[in-house]
């Protein structure tokens, strides 16, 4: 196998990162010293040894950005366009390192290569360069009054950043979510504590240093790596005004509990159990396409994953096999060797999760299609389809977050919407069909938050994006997401 990289390249771009923490534009140590280890999940070996933040560390940031939101901070004082020239040159940066940041994601995540250089990185850059036209356009309006006399006020409103912002992020995506979280938060003015996820701590480590870099002043954008205690120190401080969360629901409880103490603003994206919905009359290809993209991309890592596959009846055996044979086609590997087209999971704990619905699957009755580990070193396991299922079944109920679609036949439309909604969760869902006024029907009827048609897995910087039920409160990206991080304050003038 050769890969894309040599060891000396490899060694280089880690290497050039510094492994501290970002605390008041310094890189620094933690209060403890201690350091924790970040693991190559395709070799299981040590990838690179990351100051282990805990909740002093979190304090620290804190602090740092409070005092950067100050009233006359360099930060308030930026004139709006020069921020949004900060962020637009951000995205620059990210695109300059295009590289280099797409080996951190193959190398820390496991993805691909060739996936996080077209996909991720561009992605984070692009959500940059969108956000930076924000910072001039977001307005008030003035409102006339309905129960007074219209000529006795003037009434406005002006939209002020919230404060501080503790983000706290997954590894399914280390470098997007970041972009995700930290760029509408910098747009609206708001100063950030990031908190990488502990398996993929590197990718933002280097965001941080671009965002220096590009002028984003000292204290405004801090980065503690470190485990859910950290997170959890950040949730509950009196000090932060808000806090966005990306990760498990069970997790996004405990962050609306820690923030209850000084009532934060709380934004969160949970996980998914999306239905992914084929009626007969689709462009069958498309959809075997479509739906094997659902559920394999990023080895299923991902919180909108087509992970139960709905085939009307007439058709299902088709979907299914075709479904299987694009599973046979994906080359499971190391993220650097060009022909792999699926990584290794993240790390032994997710292994043995996907693992174990894949095991719990089998013994309530389905079928299983793939199924096994591949190899004997690194977190490999082979694209699979339960088939058959039953609702009742766990590997059909829980978040599996990996490679592991359930599928099951239906009847008819009426049948299958409530099937469909039939999950505590509501992130993503989709339909494919080529009667547009039933993939309509269908998408009004879905419970989520993101309905695809005839297509899945497509995201834009301009699209909300965010949960039903359970999986979340609040939408990101496009402008719906200023909610997240802007006050609306009305001021009212008595003009006698
Ligand atoms: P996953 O189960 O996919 O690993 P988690 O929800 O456990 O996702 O983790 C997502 C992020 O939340 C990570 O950055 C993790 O360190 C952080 N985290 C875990 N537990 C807590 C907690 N109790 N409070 C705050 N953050 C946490």
């Amino acid at each position: 196998m050769t890969l894309a990289f040599d060891e000396p390249r490899i060694q280089e771009v880690v290497g050039a990162l510094s492994r501290k923490m970002l605390i008041n534009g310094e890189w620094v140590d933690a209060a403890s010293g201690k350091t924790f280890d970040s693991i190559n999940p395709a070799t299981e070996e040590v990838l690179a040894s990351v100051a282990h933040g805990e909740a002093e560390d979190a304090d620290r940031a804190v602090r740092a950005a409070r005092e950067a939101f100050e009233e006359g901070s360099p930060w308030r004082k930026m004139p709006h366009g020069q921020r949004g020239k900060v962020l637009h040159k951000l995205g620059d940066l990210i695109l300059e390192h295009l590289e280099e940041f797409a080996l951190l994601e193959s190398l820390d995540n496991g993805k691909p290569y060739a996936v996080a250089k077209a996909a991720d990185v561009p992605l984070a850059a692009d959500l940059f360069h969108y956000m930076s036209g924000w910072t001039t356009k977001i307005e008030g309006n003035t409102i006339p009054v309905s129960a007074w006399d219209p000529d006795a006020y003037l009434a406005f409103t002006l939209r002020e950043p919230t404060g501080v912002a503790a983000q706290i992020i997954p590894w399914n995506f280390p470098l997007l979510m970041a972009a995700w979280k930290v760029g509408p938060a910098l747009a609206a003015g708001c100063t950030v504590v990031l908190k990488p996820a502990e398996q993929t701590p590197l990718s933002a480590l280097l965001l941080g240093e671009l965002a220096m870099r590009a002028g984003v002043p000292a204290g405004v954008f801090n980065i503690v790596t470190g485990f859910g205690d950290a997170g959890a120190a950040l949730a509950s401080h009196p000090d932060v005004d808000k806090v966005a969360f990306t990760g498990s629901t069970e997790v996004g409880r405990e962050i609306v509990k820690a923030a209850a103490g000084n009532l934060k603003k709380v934004t969160l994206e949970l996980g998914g159990k999306s239905p992914n919905v084929v009626y007969a009359d689709a462009d069958v290809d498309k959809a075997i396409a479509g739906s094997a993209h659902a559920i394999f991309f990023n080895q299923g890592e991902c919180c909108v994953a087509g992970s139960r596959l709905y085939v009307e009846e007439s058709i299902y055996d088709q979907v299914v096999e075709g479904v299987a044979e694009q599973a046979r086609t994906i080359q499971v590997g190391n993220g650097l060797d060009p022909n792999t087209t699926m990584g290794p999971l993240v790390s032994q704990e997710q292994f043995d999760r996907v693992t174990g619905y894949i095991g719990s699957g089998k013994d309530d009755g389905a079928g299983v299609i793939g199924g096994d580990r591949v190899g004997d070193r690194g977190y490999f396991v082979a694209p699979t389809i339960l088939t058959g299922t039953k609702e009742d079944m766990k590997a059909v109920q829980e978040e599996i977050f990996g490679p592991v679609v359930a599928a099951a036949p239906f009847n008819a439309e009426k049948d299958i919407l409530p099937v469909a909604n039939n999950t505590n969760y509501g992130l993503g869902a989709g339909v494919f069909t080529r009667d547009i006024s039933k993939a309509f029907r269908t998408a009004r009827r879905l419970r989520a938050g993101t309905v695809w048609v005839n297509t899945w897995n497509v995201f834009d910087a301009t699209l909300p994006f965010g949960g039903y039920k359970e999986s979340g409160w609040g939408r990101e990206m496009g402008h719906a997401v200023f909610n997240n991080y802007m006050e609306t304050k009305t001021v009212i003038t008595d003009l006698s």
